[in-house]
């Protein structure tokens, strides 16, 4: 089901570009190899034979149609795995009707365009009145996945099945065109916000263990980047609180190195707190609350992987407490699952369409602790059964 791509737009033939990008490529490929001996299969290690016939590779994301699809070695080589449907794979590159894809190990791999949908990247615009939603590509993170259960809480209930079914929610809201109650928060079936052009999952309910498996961080962060997503919400919940709060201790991580996220971080706090604070817990949170942003003391640059690594808006979403037993059990409902979707969806709405400050970021902190999660070292590639 090959597409006719919006990015085709700016395909213009330039050899000499199309070299470059084809020995970067090649030179990706063969660092992949080594860095990933342990994957569960042989890292493409072979650079495509360029061809009379160039164009500069577009970039955007893969869908894995039912079936799977064929990874290949390189164009017209030979196809050595079949990857699991429903997955999202990006690409950075694209040769002929090729497209060198990243997948969840990091590993790169080259695709068949026609044998996957291909979501072209977004048209970047400026934030507004003016801007088209229509036009607009989202990348929904949610966090950790398979072995990495991110946060438990008290009673058992695992943060990576939470944000994922959170971040599902909110690709339905932005799936279908919307009204929006400003002041209450509701988000009903309407006509003022139009469909968003595309929503993408770095781990959707389609692909393999209904989205439960292990998405590296840099293979998260290159979604955001291949889509040119117009912003990129990795949604989260947090654990160990530090003392007790009036209001629930949502937090939202920006990211320093990509200007407009500790706007997009701050108007996603206030939807939070718009959203979540009418519920009734025993709320529990940190001693900064909000926008916030943690700098690596040795480089000066994003303590987190995955906001260090960004190129388009990008912010970790911190909903609240699962390690809390009230937080837990409100994160155990569909109703505030719902509420915080809805929370998400209205701030990334108002940070595209609107001026809106939100939110008084708080200024970076330096942070000295180890907060890291699971490697993905020993990551699995997801195989079509
Ligand atoms: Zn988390």
């Amino acid at each position: 089901m090959q597409m006719l791509m919006k990015g085709q737009r700016r395909n213009i033939v330039i050899a000499v570009a199309v070299t470059a990008a084809i020995a970067t490529a090649a030179a990706g490929v063969a660092l992949m190899g080594v860095r990933t001996a342990q994957a569960e299969f042989a890292a493409p290690t072979f650079a495509p034979t360029p061809a009379a016939k160039v164009v500069v590779p577009a970039t955007g994301v893969a869908l894995v149609p039912e079936g799977g699809a064929d990874l290949w070695l390189g164009p017209d080589r030979d196809p050595y795995f079949r990857i699991h449907e429903g997955m999202a794979l990006p690409f950075l590159h694209r040769y002929e009707d090729w497209l060198l894809v990243t997948t969840n190990c990091d590993d790169t791999a080259w695709v068949h365009d026609g044998d996957v949908q291909v979501v072209a990247a977004g048209e970047p615009q400026p934030a507004g009145s003016s801007f088209d939603v229509a036009e607009a590509v989202i990348v929904l993170d949610p966090g950790h996945g398979a072995r990495d259960w991110g946060g438990v809480g008290p009673s058992g209930l695992a943060e990576k099945a939470v944000n994922l079914d959170i971040a599902d929610r909110v690709r339905q809201l932005m799936e279908s065109p919307r009204d929006i109650d400003w002041s209450s928060g509701a988000v009903t079936a309407g006509s003022t916000v139009p469909s968003f052009r595309d929503v993408v999952l770095t781990r959707d309910v389609a692909g393999p263990d209904d989205g439960d498996f292990e998405a590296n961080l840099s293979f998260r962060a290159t979604m955001g980047t291949a889509a040119s997503a117009d912003a990129f919400v990795s949604i989260h919940n947090n654990t160990v609180p530090r003392l007790d709060t009036e209001l629930p201790g949502s937090e939202v991580y920006y990211s320093t190195a990509v200007e407009g996220s500790d706007r997009l971080a701050g108007i996603i706090y206030e939807e939070l707190l718009l959203s979540l604070a009418s519920f009734d817990a025993d709320w529990k949170g940190g001693e900064l609350l909000g926008a916030r942003a943690r700098l690596d003391p040795d480089t000066g640059e994003d303590y987190y992987g995955l906001l260090r690594r960004a190129t388009v808006p990008s912010v970790i979403v911190e909903g609240v407490y699962i390690s809390e037993p009230d937080e837990e059990a409100l994160l155990a409902s569909g109703e505030f699952r719902q509420a915080y979707a809805e929370a998400v969806y209205r701030g990334v709405v108002r940070f595209l369409t609107t001026a809106d400050p939100g939110a008084e970021p708080n200024r970076p902190e330096y942070f000295e602790y180890d907060a890291g999660t699971v490697s993905g070292n020993v990551c699995t590639v997801p195989e079509q059964p």
